[in-house]
């Protein structure tokens, strides 16, 4: 039997920031990965580009209104062309695909890779929304079917990156760092009227809008603590955020022993999106290295969660269980669009997802169906909150 050489890369996203930079990656390495399936939502001229580029068996948009135009130009080039949900689901499962990188932002996230694990394909998940939605349930479901899900986000990198030979020695804590977004510093009355190009602007890493807008309002560091306990497998009261504004050290892990290990490099995603498609190896790059002449200090301060409610209300969403993140998550992805299209305030997406927070029907246990009918439930309630 021919043993394959190659591994064969799914990337859901593929015309995003995490998207584009894994093409990076990949493209540098073609003796090791060959691209198999491309995804887009509605950029449909990038995705063609991709397609033309990397020749994938497959690409998948989402925007029924270019279906056709797409299927046309990549006909002659042999690339199948689908549309929608249900063939992001099914060309995860293609034998073809060895591992699957999940960069489709929010709750869209979670059906696919739902797919992907019980198709037995490995998962590097970019999309933190779907553990944060369901980490109980998916973590579960990997371990059964015998898939890794490598983490890509740079702090739960950095974290399994210092588990690297620790597998046996347990846990005391972990400290994710968080850069503090554009605004830290500043108190609630200097944020009342933030226009969203102030938000969209981060110090330190170039993101989709979603995340960004998350960055800045420190929701992002609390759906990374709910992603971090189920990666993990940690106790709530095991997770702790420190603010580092040089995001030089990604995070932290410190053992049982007193010792702490941390991971520390440029902030470049491309980087972490490598170690999990590479993993266990680290293959050679040319990313800049990181010089001490430029950073004599490092700085660290706590999170101002007086300010900065979101990343409370991501504690508690945490502390609550069942289908409390799910309904953080759902009212989280309402504010941020509503934020975008400045129908409320920077300080009310807050507010917002509270409201969701204390209205939406409570689950102790919920199935996966109920997790979709409290993502819809959620929705629809944040879409009347003015
Ligand atoms: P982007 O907005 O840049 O890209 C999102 C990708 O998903 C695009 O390809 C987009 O297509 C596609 N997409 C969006 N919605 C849908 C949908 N409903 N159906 C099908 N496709 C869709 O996001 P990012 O790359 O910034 O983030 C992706 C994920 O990775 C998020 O979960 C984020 O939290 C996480 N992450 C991102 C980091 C970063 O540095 N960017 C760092 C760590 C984690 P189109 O281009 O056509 O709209």
């Amino acid at each position: 039997m021919e043993v394959k050489q190659k591994t064969g890369v799914a990337i859901l996203g593929s015309t995003g920031s995490i998207g584009t930079q894994t093409l990076e990656v990949l493209e540098k390495h073609p003796d090791r990965f060959t691209v198999e399936v491309l995804t887009a939502g509605r950029n449909a001229k990038l995705l063609k580009e991709q397609a033309l580029k990397f020749k994938p068996n497959a690409v998948v948009i989402a925007d029924e209104s270019q279906y056709e135009e797409l299927k046309d130009a990549l006909w002659d080039l042999g690339v199948k062309v689908y549309l929608g949900e249900e063939a992001l689901c099914q060309v995860v499962e293609m034998d073809e695909v060895d591992i699957v990188l999940t960069a489709l932002v929010g709750f869209a996230g979670l059906k696919p890779t739902i797919a992907a694990i019980n198709a037995g394909k490995h998962i590097a998940l970019a999309n933190k929304e779907t553990l944060v939605v369901a980490g109980e349930l998916v973590t579960k479901l990997a371990s059964e079917k015998g898939v890794n899900i490598y983490p890509v986000d740079s702090e739960h990198s950095a974290i399994f990156q210092c588990l690297a030979g620790e597998f046996h020695n347990p846990i005391e804590k972990i400290y994710l760092t968080a850069s503090g977004g554009p605004f830290r510093g500043r108190k609630a009355d200097e944020l009342k009227d933030i226009k969203k190009e102030q938000a969209l602007k981060h110090p330190n890493w170039e993101m989709g809008a979603k995340i960004t807008i998350d960055s800045a309002s420190l929701m992002n560091k609390g759906l990374e603590v709910i992603e971090a306990k189920w990666l993990f497998n940690l106790k709530n009261e095991q997770i702790d955020v420190i603010v580092h504004p040089e995001s030089i050290i990604h995070s932290i892990v410190q053992f049982e022993d007193g010792s702490m290990k941390a991971q520390m490099g440029l902030p470049d995603m491309k980087l972490p999106i490598q170690y999990a498609l590479g993993y266990p190896e680290r293959l050679k790059s040319d990313f800049p290295r990181f010089s001490f002449k430029d950073f004599r200090t490092l700085n660290f301060e706590d999170p101002d969660l007086v300010t900065f409610r979101n990343l409370g209300l991501a504690f508690e969403a945490l502390e609550t269980g069942g289908n409390m993140p799910c309904i953080l998550n759902a009212a989280n992805e309402i504010a941020v669009a509503k934020f975008l299209k400045d129908e409320i305030g920077f300080l009310e997406m807050s507010d917002l997802v509270e409201n969701a927070m204390r209205s939406v029907n409570f689950i102790q246990n919920p199935t996966l169906q109920d997790y979709f009918d409290t993502d819809a439930a959620t929705r629809a309630h944040s879409e009347i909150f003015v």
